[in-house]
């Protein structure tokens, strides 16, 4: 089971490869000009070149999805990697450039948010978590690449062969083992520091016990933070099917389960997760229409011609952005 849902790394990673080649990603309007984000495709690019001289296969995988993927797809990505990108520059802004906070992203995979973040907030310290086996390919491909070693200003420990930085680590937990990920948090973060967690598609492939346990342990144990998590909800209308046949469809084609897909299967029901009184739940779809400017849309469709526009909002409408916030 720990391999098919590492992998998944594989799929979220050929997604953003294929927003960018399409011109998605970056949005000049949302992540150049709002989140300050630089060189964003320079930076991906790059990471697929190591990755290639890392692992082969990895790169096989994602360059084949890239070159498949649909505007359906390219449309998904893109609104779950923008809503994110600045629901975390909006409140890292609201903090103040000089306050002190550390971002945790839990199964953070090979995302590289990190990179432009560590540059825009000089007080900010960044740590990746994700399984040993993950945390070792991604160490691995940071390591290779003169550029990103540079950008992330990388040291390597000879003896451990553990790759860091100052303010960036890189941590393997199961997060399925809470003592194990909250010994790993006590050890290379601070509990009164302000704390965003970040959770993309990650809640979704733990069992809900686990799950549960670790946005408790999580909440309790820092001082106070934000909850940032991207999910697929299963629906909740009695004639509503997405759920089941996206688990159906799992099972049969990966042997992957999310086992809490039908369990907070509404938006309402996803707020709960979170142990806070302000937990706030917007479908992709409510993003979609109300928060994405008639230029930026116009921009979107000039990449490719989106012929399934009900099958978008069908789709988007099962994914959720949450933010959570608890202060003691
Ligand atoms: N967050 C990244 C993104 O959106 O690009 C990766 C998402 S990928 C769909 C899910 C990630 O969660 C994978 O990298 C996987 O290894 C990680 N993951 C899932 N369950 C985990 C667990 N129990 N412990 C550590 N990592 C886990």
């Amino acid at each position: 089971m720990e391999t098919v849902v590492q992998q998944t790394d594989y799929d979220a990673l050929s997604c953003r490869m294929s927003a960018i080649a399409k011109g998605y990603l970056p949005s000049p309007s949302l992540q150049v000009d709002r989140c300050n984000y630089h060189q964003y495709k320079e930076f991906h690019m790059e990471y697929l070149r190591a990755l290639k001289s890392v692992s082969m296969r990895i790169y096989s995988i994602v360059n084949r999805v890239v070159k498949t993927s649909f505007p359906v797809m390219n449309y998904g990505t893109y609104l779950r990697t923008v809503s994110i990108d600045v629901a975390l520059n909006d409140y890292l802004t609201s903090l103040g450039k000089d306050k002190k906070v550390q971002v945790i992203n839990l199964g953070c995979g090979s995302d590289l948010r990190m990179i432009p973040l560590l540059q825009n907030f000089p007080t900010l310290t960044y740590i990746d978590v994700d399984y040993d086996s993950s945390i070792s390919v991604k160490s691995k491909v940071l390591w290779n690449s003169e550029a990103l070693k540079n950008l992330l200003d990388l040291q390597r420990d000879e003896s451990t062969g553990e790759v860091f930085a100052e303010r960036y680590k890189l941590a393997s937990s199961d997060l399925n083992r809470l003592e194990e990920t909250m010994q790993r948090l006590h050890d290379l973060t601070e509990k009164d520091c302000t704390t965003i967690i970040i959770t993309e598609c990650l809640l979704c492939y733990m069992r809900q016990e686990e799950s549960q346990k670790l946005i408790g342990s999580i909440v309790s144990y820092y001082q106070s933070g934000t909850w940032i998590a991207y999910d697929p909800i299963g629906g909740s209308e009695p004639n509503d099917r997405f759920g089941r046949v996206m688990q159906a469809n799992l099972r049969e084609s990966r042997n992957l389960e999310m086992p809490t897909l039908m369990i907070y299967n509404s938006k309402e029901k996803y707020a709960s997760r979170f142990p806070t009184t302000d937990a706030s739940v917007t479908d992709m779809w409510e993003i979609f229409s109300n928060r994405i400017s008639a230029d930026e849309n116009k921009r979107l469709r000039s990449l490719q011609f989106l012929d399934e526009i009900e099958e978008l909002k069908v789709m988007q409408k099962h994914y959720v952005l949450s933010t959570a916030s608890w202060q003691k």
